[in-house]
């Protein structure tokens, strides 16, 4: 019997029903397609000399290519490395020299030279469709549970990105807890707008839907109005998003057509209970939260049945253990799907796990109900005259007030409090002096914002989230 490892699962679904649509970029592709595309990709890495356990760099948008590239990859044993296309030269070059790759798939010729500028590749190819000459197929399916299969980096959010190692049976530890907790089956359809270089749109949305049997629809990018048309043209049932997409189609009229889904998610960040009670009123649609990270996969959610609580990620996944840190209240985690280490960092490795549970650097508190609300990240607590302020609770507050899009709360050095809590807002209307008055009325003296400071937008990464040390540096 073949090992049981996500290609295997899709590959077995492939040969059980080969004609049925699985994934749409421009046109329906089947699983026999899949099947086929991917097979004659193997057979090109092949036969350029790449062996498994090599890494492959792998950089474009979400469509067609890129998964026909995964999936190949992932066959034949190879251990994928998605690299974000927005990647200017010097991040390139940083994830070649972390991780040296074997070969570099890149979309663009740009992107290409900056790889083999940076060395080390054997093999470096522009386009998403692997033009290289046809080998003789190599064996395929034939990496085991333990052996690596992705090398996913993290968003980078508190400092220079990590790669998370992945192996297969975490892969598929994570796509099926998804499949299970959320009664993912062959019949959905997933409007799949993320980007592929990050575990929220690979490793649940792809990998999910290859698990599940079900189909997706790609689109290179997020667009409010492209989603509710694919949910219209396509039938969608499911739609899983970031905050920040949420918040755009909650600015479109046509938010009620949401209701035409199943299942909509939200993950990567957190949700704010404003947002989520403003889609509900227009569309109906109760917005799933659920929790995870590069290192750990999905092990937080809401349930499908059963209560969803806005501004709770919801109740651990079956098969996950979480505890909060006697002292510092940090969620730790025992699950199958948490990774084997960040690559080659020992150090960094060593630091995060204590007795098997990996500690997830985000402090979280649990209602009588068992849910689980993330109270912050440790890295972003601020002390201020010797209290601590989490900036997640004053974003709260801020975002609350109605001429307000976002909020980013840091703290500033400072002399006479050590760090002064500083709130970056975007927002419309609303002076800041008002906004002063709205943090008061609602926080503690110590965790009201000493200064605000409006600007037009916030500095986003590619999954929305606010890069706070931009706003440190600025
Ligand atoms: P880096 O580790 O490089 O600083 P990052 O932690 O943002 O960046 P990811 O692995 O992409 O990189 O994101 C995981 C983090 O995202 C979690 O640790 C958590 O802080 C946050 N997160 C994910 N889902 C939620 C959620 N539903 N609510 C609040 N925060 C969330
Ligand atoms: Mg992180």
């Amino acid at each position: 019997s073949t090992p049981d490892t996500l290609p295997n699962a899709g590959a077995r679904r492939w040969a059980e029903a080969p004609d049925v649509p699985v994934l749409h970029d421009g046109r329906w592709f089947t699983g026999a397609e899949l099947e086929e595309r991917s097979r004659v990709v193997a057979g090109r890495f092949a036969a350029a000399g790449l062996a498994p356990g090599d890494r492959l760099l792998l950089s474009g948008p979400t469509g067609i290519g890129f998964v026909t590239a995964h999936l190949a990859a992932l066959r034949f044993g190879l251990v994928v490395v998605p690299v974000n296309p927005a990647y200017g030269a010097r991040e390139v070059a940083h994830v070649v020299a972390d991780c040296r790759p074997a070969a570099g798939v890149m979309a663009s010729p740009e992107a290409a030279g900056w790889v083999r500028d940076a060395g080390g590749p054997r093999v470096v190819v522009t386009g998403l469709d692997v033009d290289l000459p046809d080998g003789p197929a190599p064996a395929l399916d034939v990496a085991g549970a333990d052996d690596l299969a992705l090398i996913v980096y993290t968003s980078g959010t508190t400092g220079a990105p990590k790669g998370a190692s992945l192996t297969h049976a975490n892969l598929l530890a994570g796509a099926r807890a998804l499949t299970t907790a959320w009664h993912w089956t062959a019949q959905d359809r997933l409007v799949l707008a993320l980007p592929l270089f990050h575990v929220h749109g690979l490793c649940v949305g792809l990998h999910g839907t290859l698990l599940s049997g079900g189909s997706a629809v790609l689109q290179p990018r997020f667009e409010a109005s492209g989603v509710l048309d694919a949910v219209a043209a396509h039938a969608g049932s499911l739609f899983f998003g970031v905050p920040t997409m949420y918040a755009r189609l909650a600015e479109s009229p046509r938010l009620r057509e949401l209701s035409a889904l199943r299942l909509a998610v939200s993950g990567s960040a957190a949700l704010s209970p404003a947002l989520f009670d403003a889609v509900e009123k227009a569309s109906g649609q109760r917005i799933l939260e659920r929790y995870g990270m590069s290192e750990t996969l999905i092990t937080v959610s809401n349930p499908y049945e059963g209560e969803r609580k806005p501004g709770t990620v919801g109740l651990p996944l079956p098969g996950v253990d979480l505890r909060l840190d006697e002292d510092t209240d940090e969620i730790l985690l025992r699950a199958p799907s948490v990774m084997r280490g960040y690559w080659q960092r020992p150090e960094a490795t060593a630091e995060s796990f204590s007795d098997g549970w990996f500690r997830t650097g985000d402090v979280g508190a649990l209602d009588a109900d068992g849910y689980v609300s993330i109270v912050g990240r440790r890295k972003e607590l601020i002390i201020s005259g010797g209290y601590n302020v989490y900036p997640r609770e004053v974003e709260e507050v801020l975002r609350a007030h109605p001429g307000v899009r976002d909020a980013a709360v840091i703290g500033v050095p400072d002399a006479t409090w050590g760090e002064a809590v500083t709130a970056f807002v975007e927002a419309s209307g609303v002076a800041e002096a008002e906004l002063l008055a709205h943090a008061r009325a609602q926080l503690a003296p110590y965790k009201r914002p000493k200064t605000v400071v409006l600007v037009t937008a916030l500095p986003r990464n590619a999954l929305g989230k606010v890069v706070k040390a931009q706003l440190r540096a600025d």
